[in-house]
């Protein structure tokens, strides 16, 4: 676990968390379901879900926990953002037996990355957020391990920068960008770079598409030698994985499907992972999404304070961090602001915009240093310019059509102003 994401240190905190637990428990106990932000500002949110008996309690539990935690759930409170199941402060499942609870807590401390309490008492799982609706959880300076690595929460790569579906808003641009796979080569030289200056709690393999490229078991083997992180995490949009072969399902260790409502995924697909889920033992997750953020704007923000808030709100630059090209990028944005700038922008900078410290090149001579203060800095980027970080509006989820990727449209909503 990277030394960014450990908080509880300070006894302020620690009572804080205690306090969460100590909630968490009570709400599990009551075996009812609950949803109810707490005071502060921004405010907290307290969530108990419930189940009937079932042959996979954890699975049901846990689908029914991200759902009530999601920005449509959270809308009916009158904020208009979710809360991320990664920043919970205490987890508690609640079973009918002690020997049902501790499975269940394992089951469930290995899909979320952190500890879930177990309880005795009608089925439930409770949950404590911190308040952080709209903003990124307060955290420490990045800083270096034993071995001058800098700890990070995650990593993306994106092994196929193109997909088989054309999403509205999506993050990474992938309508918009031509197709590209990296080559097996590619990923484990330059993994093996970052690996000597970088160590992340998870890999994420995203795309695109990730299931466009060729050789995944190929690529998940050369990212595992080069041992730049504790865990490795797929994320697909799930349309392909009924043809995949038992060497892709045995080389997972966590897989997210994302299933669109523009585009779900057949319920015998679902079936399909998930009974592979049981059989090879690899974390299962599956996300229904509804809606997307808006992600960049055709419009250049000339008020540095505004710039300046929308990066330090900004949560993406902790967990997007990318490798394109030959640099180190904090967040997706900036490492695709150049098909960005080329195709949906609008609205020339009213100053030269300059990109040229937005990324950091990886031949750096001192590479550990530069990523440091890179990930450390105050200064917004370049690219914060065109971009609404974790702020963008949600819009319902729909996918383009040719027409509108071939006008550079990656959003209807802020097309208009075209
Ligand atoms: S599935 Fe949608 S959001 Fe994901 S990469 Fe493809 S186009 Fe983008
Ligand atoms: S460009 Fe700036 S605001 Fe946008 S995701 Fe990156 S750091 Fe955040």
């Amino acid at each position: 676990m990277g030394t960014v994401s450990k908080l509880s240190s300070e006894p302020a905190a620690a009572a804080a968390s205690a306090a969460a637990t100590t909630r968490a428990i009570g709400l599990a106990a009551a075996g009812r379901a609950y949803l109810a932000l707490t005071t502060g500002e921004p405010p907290g949110l307290d969530a108990c879900v419930t189940c009937p008996p079932a042959a996979h309690p954890g699975e049901d539990l846990l689908a029914a926990l991200r759902d009530a935690s999601s920005r449509p759930r959270i809308r009916a409170f009158g904020r208009d953002e979710g809360y991320r199941l990664e920043d919970a402060t205490a987890l508690v499942v609640a079973a009918p037996t002690p020997a049902a609870a501790a499975e269940l807590a394992r089951w469930l401390t290995r899909r979320v990355g952190r500890a879930v309490l177990p309880i005795t008492g009608p089925l439930a799982l409770a949950a404590t957020f911190a308040g952080r609706v709209g903003f990124a959880p307060a955290r420490p300076r990045y800083e270096r391990d034993a071995a001058g690595r800098v700890r990070v929460e995650a990593f993306e790569l994106h092994v196929a920068e193109h997909c088989n579906l054309r999403c509205a808003n999506c993050c990474n641009m992938s309508p918009l960008v031509p197709e590209r796979t990296l080559a097996v080569a590619e990923v484990a030289a330059f993994t093996t770079r970052m690996a000597a200056v970088l160590h992340a709690d998870v890999v994420k393999i995203m795309g695109g598409e990730p299931l466009l490229h060729p050789d995944l078991p190929g690529v998940l083997r050369v990212l595992r030698a080069s041992g730049i992180a504790d865990r490795v995490r797929l994320f697909t949009n799930g349309l392909l994985l009924a043809a995949q072969p038992d060497a892709f399902w045995e080389a997972l260790d966590e897989l997210t499907i994302s299933s669109y409502v523009s585009a779900p995924v057949k319920p015998a697909t679902l079936e399909l992972a998930h009974a592979r889920a049981r059989r090879h033992d690899f974390v299962l997750n599956v996300k229904p999404v509804t809606e997307f953020a808006q992600v960049l704007s055709p419009r250049y923000e000339s008020d540095d304070a505004r710039t300046a808030g929308t990066y330090q709100r900004c949560w993406l630059r902790h967990r997007c961090l990318v490798v394109r090209d030959g640099r180190f990028y904090m967040c997706t944005r900036a490492a695709y602001a150049s098909e960005f700038l080329a195709t949906v922008a609008h609205e020339p900078a009213t100053a030269p915009l300059d990109r040229s410290r937005d990324g950091i090149p990886l031949d750096d001579r001192d590479l550990a240093g530069a990523l440091e203060a890179y990930l450390n800095r105050e200064e917004p980027l370049g690219a914060c310019r065109y971009c609404f970080g974790g702020d963008g509006a949600a819009e319902a989820h729909y996918q383009l059509t040719r027409a509108e990727v071939a006008a550079g449209v990656l959003s209807r909503k802020l097309a208009v102003v075209r």
